[in-house]
């Protein structure tokens, strides 16, 4: 069967009206499923925005297995991992009448490390001695190695980086371990299926080759689908780039200090060289100054600074210098030595970087990354897929701007790709209202956030409840979410509680109020009479202080480019439209969107904004919205 029959169970529905209990066509979906079918068959490109409701998932799914060609389905979230997983899978298996072998693929720091367990408890640290007999207990039975299946260990617990491994410490084929490895043996049951679903971090670790001679999966593959696409550009940013934090320090000098001491102790020198690497990483530290947050490499470059760095690279050269010549004592201190090189040549690479990369700096608390990202990710991005000349297919429901893919595919270097911009087959000239309040202050200043506030309160009010408020800043976040209080309402702030949390008491609660920020807006999956409102206070805009932004603000304006029309724009609309599609999630979903920006329009970009949005009736008259929001009260 080829991907193109798949495609045409579209066309004649039958079988998956007979197997999909609520099967409704959709032109949309069908003509998704041709162009991907196509470009499976034919090894094409091709980038498909689908806005939401069009059924995208089976839409490559069904062409994709049909092919019976091996497919890695790359996603953003978590949560469409699950879902693909869990219920689209095994929907398109019912649909085909046979069984798929899918597998999902995590990033290595998902897997339980034996080697790095066994020494962890060789260190002898009490603190975490209870827990580790809980691992060890659970290793012994898990099919898996999947920490999420131990399900007692937070992404921030201390002992996580202790018993998961690093492309920096895992020992690889030298591993004594090697056989009973749990990254190697999922990557062995990824190479042995048809259907491999990953995240977008994990596939780029492939294409950039960071993974190289550790079971690559991308090789393999006749097909590769990269769903939630318009998080691509930036991901892309960081893999094309080099980065060196003081964690990867910390451990190194962890991790030498065990083997050196399972060495028998007769290496005083790298012992000594070791500390030293600690020393001076913490001074650097230091140097760095208490304040959170990213800055440019320019703005750091102090005496101070600069002698600290100068004082960690000699410290990292000498150690380097004097595990080299026992490398082949142990092969955990072969990849010891190995590890140092790399670091110091991080060090190096991140300290001067490239013509046409940005180096900075991101601190949290006293840990640090420092970094240094291309300005321009195309050609880099562009080439990587040059070397698998399988099919690639770009989608998402957020690509377009102004019905317009040309900013995602510049982005991206694609050029001359398969395009389609596929509208939601929702009814949202019936289903929805865009609300526009009047005379609202510019954001920025003083009086915004009071006439947003009066705007949010009255609208909740009237829907009483079943409200997302999205901002644009944790500050905003707070300032709202204090004023809902103060007025009576119990609003869910982000931050209060775990995200999962969140959504569950939101939709356990027909009135509740949910006030968040940059992860609400998007992956939120809240259907019907639940969220019938979602409020925007301001255009999306990325700030231009983000010290990559601005390096590569400054790049386009040298290059004669227009930062603003550009760039900025285009990313806050893809990142507008990601909000606004929380509202409608189903075809009988009925509710208000209200944009408190009043550059929706007075700006003279207002248009390419609007004309962006699904197509809904405008008003800019509260009693009108909150007479539409009074009409979705259930009678
Ligand atoms: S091969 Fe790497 S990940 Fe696997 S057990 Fe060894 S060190 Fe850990």
């Amino acid at each position: 069967m080829t991907a193109a029959a798949g495609a045409a169970l579209f066309e004649d529905d039958a079988s998956l009206r007979e197997s999909l209990p609520g099967y409704a066509a959709r032109a949309g979906q069908a003509e998704m499923a041709a162009a991907v079918g196509q470009a499976i068959d034919e090894g094409g490109r091709l980038v498909v925005e689908a806005g939401t409701g069009t059924g995208k998932t089976l839409a490559y799914l069904l062409p994709a297995l049909a092919s019976r060609r091996k497919v890695i389905v790359s996603t953003a979230t978590r949560y469409l991992q699950s879902q693909l997983d869990e219920k689209d899978v095994p929907l398109a298996e019912t649909v085909l009448g046979r069984r798929v072998r899918s597998t999902v693929l995590k990033g290595r720091a998902n897997y339980l490390c034996l080697h790095r367990l066994n020494l962890t408890e060789a260190s002898g640290d009490l603190y975490l001695a209870p827990k580790l007999r809980a691992v060890r207990d659970w290793a012994a039975r898990t099919k898996t190695g999947d920490l999420g299946e131990f399900g007692d260990i937070g992404d921030g617990d201390a002992l996580w980086p202790r018993i998961t491994s690093t492309t920096d410490n895992c020992l690889g084929q030298e591993c004594p371990l090697y056989d009973q490895c749990w990254v190697v043996a999922a990557r062995r049951e990824a190479q042995a299926a048809d259907l491999v679903i990953v995240n977008h971090y994990l596939l780029f670790a492939d294409l950039t080759l960071r993974e190289s001679g550790f079971g690559e999966v991308l090789p393999g593959a006749d097909a590769v689908v990269l769903d939630e696409a318009h998080k691509l550009p930036d991901i892309a940013g960081r893999f094309f780039g080099q980065a060196l934090s003081g964690r990867q320090l910390a451990d190194l000098v962890r991790d030498g200090v065990a083997e050196l001491d399972t060495l028998g102790g007769d290496m005083p020198s790298a012992r000594q060289a070791l500390g030293d690497v600690g020393d001076a990483e913490s001074a650097f530290a230091a140097a760095l100054g208490t304040d959170s947050g990213s800055r440019s490499w320019e703005a750091l470059d102090t005496p101070a600074i600069r002698e600290a760095v100068a004082a960690l690279q000699t410290a990292l050269d000498t150690l380097k210098g004097l595990l080299e010549p026992a490398a082949d004592r142990s092969d955990r201190l072969k990849a010891l030595t190995r590890r140092c090189a790399d670091l110091a040549a991080r060090l190096t690479a991140v300290s001067a970087p490239e013509t046409g990369q940005v180096s900075w700096l991101e601190k949290r608390g006293r840990g640090w990354i420092w970094h240094s990202t291309p300005l321009d990710v195309a050609t880099p991005f562009a080439r990587a897929i040059e070397a698998y000349p399988g099919a690639w297919v770009f989608t998402s429901a957020t690509l377009a701007v102004n019905n317009d893919l040309d900013y995602f595919c510049h982005r991206l270097g694609l050029g001359e790709i398969e395009r389609r911009v596929l509208p939601s087959p929702f009814d949202y000239e019936n289903n929805a209202l865009l609300y526009a309040p009047p005379r609202m202050p510019a954001p920025g200043t003083p009086d915004f956030d009071a006439a947003a506030i009066e705007e949010i309160r009255a609208l909740v009010a009237a829907a009483e409840g079943g409200a997302f408020v999205l901002c644009t800043s944790y500050r905003a976040v707070a300032h709202y979410g204090e004023a809902l209080t103060r007025a009576g309402f119990e609003p869910l702030i982000q931050g209060s509680a775990p995200r999962a949390a969140l959504l569950e008491d939101f939709r356990a609660d027909a009135g509740a109020v949910l006030v968040a920020t940059s992860s609400f807006w998007e992956g939120v999956d809240v259907r019907g009479h639940a969220l019938r409102l979602v409020i925007i206070d301001r255009l999306p805009f990325a700030s231009p202080a983000d010290p990559v932004l601005a390096a590569r603000f400054t790049a386009m304006k040298e290059a004669g480019e227009n930062p603003f029309m550009d760039y900025q724009l285009p990313q806050a609309v893809i990142a507008l439209k990601q909000g606004v599609g929380r509202l409608i999630r189903d075809a009988d979903d009925r509710g208000v969107l209200a944009i408190c920006d009043p550059r929706l329009f007075t700006a003279r970009y207002g248009p390419i904004v609007r004309k962006s949005l699904p197509p809904m009736p405008v008003t800019r008259d509260r009693n009108a919205a909150c007479a539409f929001l009074d009409a979705l009260s259930p009678a």
